[in-house]
Formats: C-alpha cells, sequence, structure tokens
C-alpha cells in the first residue's frame, strides 16, 4: 500500500469482513474475558483493521469517520455506524481515536460537539494517532480535569500489524489509566508496553522511528557505497548482517532486492511504511527536540533528506525507497 492520505480506507473490507466469526474472550492471550462497548474514531487504513480485530474479540463497535465511505466499510465489517463523534461515544466504556494529527485530535476531544463531555465520565479514553507529545499532554490534561482516564497508545506495525492484531503499543498515562486499556489494546496488538506518563507513548514512538529513518539512511548509503566500488550488494549483506553494521533497516527491511525477499525492495518499494509518514514521524522528533533542548543533529539530517525525497513526488513509496535519491536515481 502506498501513502496513507486522509479519508483512504482499506482497499478490500469486505475480505477483512469474511472473516467476522468472533473470537472466544480472551483468545488473544490475555486471558481476560470483559467485553466492552468501543467507539471508534477514524476508520483509515489502521483504524479499520483494528476496529475490525476488536470485533473479532467480541467487543462491541460504534464507529465514526467523516469520510462516509470510510464509515460504510466499517459498517459491512460488522461496527454499528455513529453520525457523529459525540453521538458514537455517549453509549462508550472505551473511547478510541486514530487520526492524523494533532489538529484532527485536538479538535475531536476539545472542539465543537468535543468528545471530552460527549463521553460518559467513567469512559477510558485512547488515542493511538501518532501525534506531537504538546498535544497528547494537552488533551491528556484537559480529560483528567473532566474527571476522565485518558492514555496516548501510538503504535507500530503498520497496516499489516493493524490487520494481523501485531501491533506495539506505546503507552503514555496513570497506571490506573494503563490498567484499564492493556485488556482492550492487547486484542489489537502483540505488545502493549506502559512507557510512563501522559506523553511518553508518543515520545517512544517519534524516538523509535527516528532510529528507524537514521538508520535507513546509513544502510542506504553502504550500499550504494559498495556498488560504487565494485562489491557485491549480497556479499556486503552477508558481511555485515554477521558484523556490527547489523540492524532492523539491513536485516528485515533490506533496501536493496534480494537479500531480504520480504522487503519492499523486491516489490518496486510499494507498501510497507510510506516515506511521508516517515517524514511526519522525524519532524515531530525534531518539534520535540527543540521543545526540550535535547541534540539530535542526524535526526536533523534525516529529516531534511527525507523532505527532499518526498518533494521529488515519491511521498507514497516505501521509506526505504530513500536509497534510490542517495544513488541520484
Ligand atoms: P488515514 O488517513 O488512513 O486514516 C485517518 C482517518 O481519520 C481517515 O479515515 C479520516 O477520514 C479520519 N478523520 C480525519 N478527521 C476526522 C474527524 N475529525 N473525525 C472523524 N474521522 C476523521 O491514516 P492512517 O494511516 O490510518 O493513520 C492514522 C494514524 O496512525 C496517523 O496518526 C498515523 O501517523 C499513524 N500510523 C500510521 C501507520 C501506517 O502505516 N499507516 C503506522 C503507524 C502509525
Amino acid at each position: 500500500m502506498t501513502e496513507n492520505p486522509r479519508g483512504t480506507c482499506l482497499k478490500n473490507p469486505e475480505g477483512v469482513a469474511r472473516d467476522l466469526e468472533p473470537r472466544r474472550a480472551g483468545a488473544n492471550g490475555t486471558g481476560r474475558t470483559d467485553m466492552a462497548t468501543v467507539a471508534f474514531i477514524g476508520l483509515g487504513n489502521m483504524g479499520l483493521p483494528m476496529a475490525v480485530n476488536l470485533l473479532k474479540t467480541g467487543h462491541r463497535v460504534i464507529g465514526y469517520d467523516v469520510a462516509a465511505a470510510c464509515l460504510e466499510k466499517a459498517r459491512v465489517a460488522g461496527a454499528e455506524a455513529a453520525g457523529s463523534a459525540a453521538q458514537a461515544v455517549a453509549q462508550a466504556d472505551v473511547v478510541i481515536t486514530m487520526l492524523p494529527t494533532g489538529r484532527e485530535v485536538r479538535e475531536i476531544y476539545a472542539g465543537s460537539g468535543a468528545l471530552i463531555g460527549a463521553a460518559r465520565r467513567d469512559a477510558l479514553l485512547v488515542d493511538c494517532s501518532t501525534i506531537d507529545i504538546e498535544t497528547a499532554r494537552a488533551v491528556a490534561a484537559q480529560a483528567r480535569k473532566a474527571g476522565y482516564d485518558m492514555v496516548d497508545a501510538p503504535v507500530s506495525g503498520g497496516t499489516i500489524g493493524a490487520e494481523a492484531a501485531t501491533l506495539t503499543f506505546m503507552v503514555g498515562g496513570e497506571p490506573e489509566a494503563f490498567g484499564r486499556a492493556e485488556p482492550i489494546l492487547s486484542a489489537m496488538g502483540r505488545a502493549v508496553i506502559h512507557a510512563g506518563p501522559s506523553g511518553t507513548g508518543q515520545a517512544a514512538k517519534i524516538c523509535n522511528n527516528m532510529i528507524a529513518g537514521i538508520t535507513m539512511i546509513g544502510v542506504s548509503e553502504a550500499f550504494v557505497l559498495a556498488e560504487a566500488l565494485g562489491l557485491d550488494a549480497h556479499k556486503l549483506f552477508d558481511v555485515a548482517s554477521k558484523s556490527s553494521g547489523q540492524c532492523w533497516a539491513l536485516t528485515t527491511y533490506c533496501p536493496v532486492p534480494g537479500p531480504v525477499p520480504g522487503s519492499p525492495a523486491n516489490r518496486g518499494y510499494e507498501g510497507g511504511f510510506a516515506a511521508g509518514l516517515m517524514l511526519k514521524d522525524l519532524r515531530l522528533a525534531q518539534m520535540a527536540a527543540m521543545q526540550s533542548g535535547a541534540a539530535t543533529p542526524m535526526g536533523a539530517e534525516a529529516a531534511a533528506m527525507y523532505a527532499l525525497f518526498c518533494n521529488s513526488g515519491r511521498s507514497g513509496m516505501d521509506f526505504s525507497a530513500i536509497i534510490k535519491m542517495i544513488a541520484g536515481e
């Protein structure tokens, strides 16, 4: 899949819907059996398959999305469709948002028709979007002031992880709120990690993706240099994967076709994690670095390189395609 523009949905939710036989509660490995009414707001590339996994584990899902096509796909998949965010959250035990940026998150939680106030006071609020830390903390503080438990819980694993319920959730919030969120998030993921207080889930997400962006550029430069020196790409892979150059960008997500058959390089850099999303996360990391005073010169360079790459009209390609730009293509 290419970059996930706003308002886009999964290509074949009907395929997802066929697999809607509810799994027995607890089949996700948590051993817990509580079924909840979950309001799910933002049913795009990530939100829809996540909501489908909640349905599969027996939860009731009430969905809302501004894009009518996304809402319809959720309805076909077994969710109840609400006419507004406020309507979706009215009966919910848990509210999950999966929105593009901090702007939409602020608007949904605290703007007109705000979710804070419309949701029951005992509802748990969970924002799974990747957004700036400042917004995550501000929204959580507003929620807390109004009497809600809230966590930021961004994810790693992409659309494949969202479909397979193998996401990693990085959760920021009070321990009690984390305890409430953990069984719900476990229905959609493989790992649910409490990162600390509000905002630290977002911090974990952008630090992790800054590592991925920087190392992908480093690995790409090494393959380009190897080619210039007459060193075969497979030979470089054989050596570096068993030496100090070993890293995820090399051994799992190799940017040249061949050494790792499953990497996006083998399918024309389609699908995977879009360069535009990597740029978004690198910019969030730079914003956080500036606000906190941390020095991240390699992160800044990675953000600049991904901006150049995206500006060349390739933001929809997988982020490992940056090797093309480094190679001068
Ligand atoms: P997407 O654009 O496919 O989905 C977002 C959905 O939110 C859209 O359907 C849009 O119509 C809806 N929306 C926007 N404003 C709304 C509003 N006010 N009310 C209700 N719905 C609204 O994006 P996505 O790929 O699903 O990503 C969602 C979040 O997850 C982003 O923050 C992204 O950075 C993060 N993320 C994405 C991936 C990925 O591989 N796609 C991986 C990890 C994290």
